[in-house]
């Protein structure tokens, strides 16, 4: 067998077609473009191009970008008291504290400090709290990115077996979350879990979100299972180039999988895609206007 191969670009690129036509109408209705602040503190290379993608694709999509770009002596103070008046800006729908923080600065205390309703990446206690009890909620971009690409791939999830290999608060549980609320029975796998193999082979789903460049052979794999590669390791290559590997060794899993996310392509292009999304449904609630349909 070999996969069919999950086109997570051409998917993230209808989306932002999609929010970017949305746009207009949520202009008409209240006189303003949606507005993403993101704020980014120190000289982190990886950060520096994130940040640069969003504020591109921000204006893409025909929205405001506020661009804080802080120095590494910042201290968590002068970030809460940025975010404390990025909550007050009406301007601004949608707040993103791009992470990692500098050592000596909180993460947690700075990320509880943004207004729920603006939490576009929906790490605040409150939206994951809301996404456990199963009520609306902003959920963290990477995760929702998953489920669309795999809603779009299976006509329905209910019943699967879903294997998360990763339990952190960014990817593995919300994405856990989200299976189990489109009635998925839900394996949540970590470092600790013994016979990761056989717990893979469980799935029909199986989401890779590890951190371990292809930690996850092809052989573990149930025959036909669909599966997602969070995982973005940049190795050293040679003469000096990086790879960008998954968390899935992808010639295997090809063969046995019946669709899989490439690394580079799959799910990375997702992220930012869904954060436009996030901030057009943030700024619409904020408006008491419906979310826009087919996002
Ligand atoms: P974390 O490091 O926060 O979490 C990794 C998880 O993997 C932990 O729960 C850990 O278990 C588990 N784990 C580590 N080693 C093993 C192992 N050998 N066997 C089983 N489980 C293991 O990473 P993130 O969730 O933030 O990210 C995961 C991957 O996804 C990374 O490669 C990251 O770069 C990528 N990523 C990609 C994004 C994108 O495409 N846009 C966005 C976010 C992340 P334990 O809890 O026990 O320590």
């Amino acid at each position: 067998m070999s996969a069919e191969r999950i086109d997570g670009r051409a998917f993230a690129e209808g989306l932002r077609g999609r929010v970017a036509a949305a746009v207009p109408a949520f202009a008409q209705a209240t006189g303003r473009n949606p507005g993403l602040a993101v704020v980014l503190v120190g000289e982190d290379p990886a950060s520096q191009i994130y940040v640069r993608s969003k504020h591109k694709a921000t204006l893409e999509a025909g929205m405001e970008s506020f661009e804080h770009r802080l120095p590494d002596t910042t201290s968590q103070d002068e970030l809460v008291a940025l975010v404390e008046q990025l909550n007050a800006d009406e301007r601004v729908d949608g707040i993103l504290v791009q992470l990692p923080l500098p050592k000596g600065v909180d993460d947690k205390a700075v990320i509880a400090t943004i207004e729920p309703a603006k939490d576009v990446d929906g790490f605040h206690v409150v939206n994951a709290g809301k996404l456990a009890v199963g009520e609306d909620a902003l959920v963290s971009c990477t995760p929702l990115g998953c489920l669309m690409l795999l809603k779009d791939r299976l006509s329905s999830l209910s019943g699967l077996e879903a294997v998360v290999v990763g339990r952190s608060n960014i990817v593995g549980k919300p994405m856990a979350q989200l299976l189990l609320r489109e009635n998925c029975t839900v394996t949540i796998a970590h470092s600790r879990t013994s016979d990761l193999a056989a717990v893979v082979g469980r799935g029909d789903i199986v989401v890779a979100a590890v951190g371990q460049p292809e930690l996850i052979k092809g052989a573990w794999l149930k025959p036909g299972a669909v599966v997602i590669d969070v995982g973005m390791n940049r190795l050293e290559g040679e003469g000096g180039k990086t790879r960008l590997l998954g968390d899935v060794e992808f010639a295997t899993a090809s063969e046995v999988a019946s669709a899989i996310t490439p690394v580079p392509g799959g799910v990375g292009p997702m992220t930012i895609a869904v954060l436009l999304r996030n901030t057009l449904v943030a700024a619409s609630a904020r408006a008491g206007l419906r979310p826009p349909e087919g996002l």
